[in-house]
């Protein structure tokens, strides 16, 4: 029962994610989908892998490697969303494709250091805070130029774009501005960094006004499992 449930609400995102992207002329097949999986049970993750899910997003470095241990047999990519300690970076390298939350220097330091232990170029993104009542964590926007300068030399991660974790509006509209910022912080600053070009904004509550404003990456949890049992 619950594979069909999921089934459908898988090809319901995916129409959302097209249709947004349409509506602004963007091509569909730009947006990546991570599927947040944190505080969801196992076999719900199967049977997303198996329904075609391929990259799954968690917040916790031992719920993920629980996970990993737990689901053979797939090729599947865990990207890390929530705020990585610097004591879980080892880890974190032998674990995940993409980190996007990337948020001081003394963690993207560690990072290059525990990815070049195991001859890997970690992939970040940088997570960018875009006004107070936004999560603890980030970069501050005015801060933002200073700090690629500060790691980009670094040779063993490679940075890829901007994340960011709106405050929370009821009405999704309200958070359209802070979506265009983002983007336009990537426009202006990827004439200095080219490589800037990822954009992982969007959760299931506002994920299609991400889309029109840019998103390349959006997460998405409850809308696709329903709520969280941890
Ligand atoms: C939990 C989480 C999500 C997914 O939230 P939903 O509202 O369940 O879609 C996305 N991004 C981050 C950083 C999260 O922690």
């Amino acid at each position: 029962m619950y594979y069909i449930m999921l089934s459908e609400r898988i090809s319901s995102i995916f129409k959302k994610i097209t249709y947004a992207a349409l509506r602004v002329g963007r091509n569909p097949e730009s947006i990546k989908l991570i599927a947040v999986t944190k505080g969801q049970p196992i076999d719900k993750i199967i049977k997303a892998a198996d329904l075609g899910l391929r990259i799954f997003g968690e917040n916790r470095v031992q719920e993920a490697r629980e996970k990993v241990a737990q689901i053979k047999g797939f090729n599947l990519q865990w990207h890390m969303i929530g705020h990585l300690q610097t004591n879980k970076v080892k880890e974190a390298v032998r674990i995940f494709t993409l980190i996007h939350s990337l948020d001081s220097e003394k963690l993207a330091i560690k990072i290059d250091n525990e990815a070049k232990k195991i001859d890997k170029i970690q992939r970040v993104l940088i997570e960018v805070k875009l006004s107070e009542e936004e999560s603890k964590f980030g970069v501050k926007e005015e801060e933002l130029e200073k700090f690629i300068d500060a790691i980009v030399n670094l040779k063993h991660i490679k940075i890829e774009g901007l994340m960011t974790i709106p405050p929370y509006f009821e009405n999704p509209e309200d958070v359209r501005p802070y979506f265009r910022r983002l983007r336009q912080l990537r426009d202006s600053l990827s004439e200095k960094y080219p490589f800037l070009s990822e954009l992982s904004m969007g959760m299931s509550h506002d994920f299609e006004i991400a889309i029109e404003e840019g998103a390349t990456m959006v997460r998405i949890g409850t809308a696709l499992f329903g709520q969280r049992i941890t």
